[in-house]
């Protein structure tokens, strides 16, 4: 509810800062169980840094957030709360220690929880393994000997060692080939079927997220722009953000291809150091009005839980 995370970029002669850059900027919204709520949005809107505030590696500037109805605090982190939640990272080639085995990587986070040794540790990890699908015997292999798709699975692997219920995954498959990228997303929904898992899933663009995701939130310059059931925001979006994020979007059927309007946005995403006033989003979009300077549009619901934050 409310988050914020502002990072100080300029600090005075006391290291006092002075300006802040303001990454997530007031954002409320929830994750039901079970579900998987997709996260979309150009980078540097701060859907990385939501994540990351979420799992509690940044200490949130302004907001709560709560899980199974606990508050989230530091005293939280302190008793380890948040274990239930795990984290899968874009980059499989710098998120795993190439220093450390297969089984090493998955054992640790067992071994920080103390949830299991011996031979139960090495069952566990064997086990692990089998469900990402890879052969227990890679347990005593190094990273660097894993292709790019493989070394996500074990990504995935150590996230679900200590037996999560929500995971975190912050662009899981940009990093892949295309041709891996539908394994991982298949791989990521059979565990959610088998293990009832709740996902977080970010993406920087709408096509990754389509086939995933039960709900999907757009940000834009710190700020949720739109939210709504998947099925709802690709065939009715709302927001001018969105309707030029999918149409960006190539169709499969040549004819419906063809008739395809590209919505073009004007200029670049502007630095989140200075936003524009009122809409953020105003700099680039078409139908902005002089209203659009002087007054930020606040997210709310259009009827069945469809959320937009424009004044039209
Ligand atoms: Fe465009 Fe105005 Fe809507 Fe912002 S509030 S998206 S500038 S029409
Ligand atoms: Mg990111």
């Amino acid at each position: 509810r409310n988050l914020k995370k502002y990072f100080p970029v300029n600090t005075d002669f006391w290291g006092r800062p002075t300006a802040w850059l303001k990454a997530v900027d007031d954002i409320s919204f929830d994750i039901g169980r079970g579900e998987t709520l997709g996260l979309v949005g150009e980078s540097g809107c701060g859907k990385s840094t939501t994540g990351r505030t979420i799992i509690q590696l940044y200490q949130p500037t302004a907001g709560t957030i709560r899980f199974n109805g606990r508050l989230l605090d530091r005293e939280a982190k302190e008793k380890q709360l948040y274990r239930d939640m795990q984290m899968v990272f874009q980059d499989p080639y710098a998120s795993l220690n190439p220093r450390m085995t297969v089984r090493d990587i998955i054992g640790e986070p067992l071994d920080i929880h103390g949830l299991a040794a011996g031979k139960e540790r090495a069952e566990r990890i064997g086990d692990i393994l089998n469900m990402v699908g890879l052969n227990s015997e890679f347990a005593s292999r190094f990273p660097h000997e894993f292709s790019g798709g493989q070394r996500q699975r074990i990504g995935i692997a150590r996230a679900l060692a200590v037996n999560p219920s929500f995971i975190i995954c912050d662009e899981p498959i940009s990093a892949l080939d295309v041709s891996i990228q539908a394994q991982i997303v298949n791989l990521l929904e059979h565990l959610q079927a088998k293990l009832g898992l709740t996902y977080l899933f970010i993406a920087h663009d709408l096509a990754m997220v389509k086939h995933i995701s039960n709900r999907v939130a757009v940000m834009y310059l710190g700020k949720i722009v739109e939210i709504a059931a998947s099925q709802e925001l690709y065939s009715k979006p709302q927001h001018p953000y969105t309707q030029a994020l999918l149409s960006a979007i190539p169709v499969p059927d040549p004819v419906a291809e063809a008739r395809r309007k590209r919505i073009l946005l004007a200029d670049d995403v502007p630095n989140p150091m200075h936003p524009p006033s009122g809409c953020r989003f105003r700099t680039r979009c078409q139908y902005a009005m002089p209203r659009c300077a002087s007054e930020e549009p606040p997210l709310a619901d259009r009827g069945a839980g469809h959320m937009t934050a424009c004044h039209l």
